[in-house]
């Protein structure tokens, strides 16, 4: 049965119309995944993702010998992905221009697994109002001590918080070790305002409650803690995005999950490239909860 939904996926995914080289090749030699795999588990996806990543700026982790060689951070980029990945040109703050990347479909998807890229970053608002972003995300990065229960019951905690405030928000499973919590905005205020409520709200996480919360990055303070990562919310900043891959062991993805389904999460990489009809299935006849749906402005804090 799941290897007919599997074949059922790939033949419902969205035409491509990119040529994926070296199929055959493992980027994660720990489960045998290939390039291949993870094009075709990109086009699966797309139409779950593109809501989230389509038209704003993105980063890729690149890997091109596989997640166990040299992987690279990039950020832009002068035309070598092709036509499919987009470009659009960001004043830096020392008066540079940069080209940053941008894909609109699913063909831009695959494009960068064709250029060795295995994770897609993004940035907090859209190529269309690069300065007023349509997302806040506190990035919980829980000491390696603590158990996901503590991550799962600190992501929570931030909920009730700002509900408290009448700001909907989601978790986001990292795929990784922590949750993001993610509240989508109506593009309105602009990065200074919106990365300096992040920062307050998370300082007085802190404040109310050291022993939980750290809102200083340096490594040492975080002990037993959870490092509650604001940063995410300045103008050039990235997190990962929905449905993105991680270049971990395991291939593991990034997903987008309700508050209920959070509670019967063990942690935070339950899925992987292989489940891409699991998480078409679990998305179906759902809304999706996330950026474009709420209609939200931050209060003052
Ligand atoms: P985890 O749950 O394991 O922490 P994560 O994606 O949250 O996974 P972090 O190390 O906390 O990983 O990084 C948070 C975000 O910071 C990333 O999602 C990414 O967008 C950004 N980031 C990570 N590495 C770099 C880098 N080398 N350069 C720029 N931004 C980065
Ligand atoms: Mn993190
Ligand atoms: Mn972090």
């Amino acid at each position: 049965v799941v290897a007919e939904r599997a074949e059922q996926v790939v033949a419902d995914a969205p035409a491509i119309h990119v040529k994926v080289s070296n199929r055959d090749r493992e980027i994660f030699p720990e489960s045998t995944v290939t390039k291949g795999e993870l094009a075709d588990y990109y086009a699966a996806v797309a139409p779950l993702m593109l809501p989230w990543v389509a038209e704003r700026p993105i980063s890729l982790v690149r890997c091109p010998q596989g997640r166990g060689k040299k992987c690279f951070f990039q950020k832009h980029d002068a035309g070598s992905f092709g036509e499919h990945v987009h470009q659009v040109p960001v004043l830096e703050k020392d008066g540079a221009t940069e080209n940053y990347l941008y894909v609109s479909d699913a063909d831009g998807l695959v494009a960068c697994v064709q250029m060795g890229s295995i994770e897609v970053h993004g940035w907090g608002s859209t190529v269309a109002q690069l300065e007023k972003p349509d997302r806040l995300v506190f990035d919980l990065d829980p000491d390696e001590d603590l158990d996901f229960a503590d991550t799962r019951g600190a992501a929570e905690h931030l909920q009730g918080l700002l509900g408290d405030l009448g700001l909907v928000s989601f978790p986001l499973l990292s795929g990784g070790k922590g949750v993001h919590v993610v509240v989508p905005l109506t593009p309105e205020a602009e990065w200074p305002a919106v990365r300096d409520f992040a920062e307050r709200f998370a300082r007085a996480l802190e404040q109310a409650d050291p022993a939980r919360f750290v809102a200083n990055m340096a490594k040492a303070k975080r002990k037993g803690r959870i490092f509650v990562d604001y940063l995410r919310n300045g103008r050039g900043s990235t997190a990962i995005m929905p449905y993105s891959a991680r270049a971990r062991a395991g291939a593991p993805v990034a997903v987008p999950v309700s508050w209920a389904e959070l509670r019967d999460m063990r942690d935070a990489h339950p899925f992987c490239v292989r489940d891409a009809a699991k998480l078409i299935e679990r998305a179906t006849g759902r809304g999706l909860h996330g950026w474009g749906v709420a209609d939200q402005v931050l209060p003052d804090l």
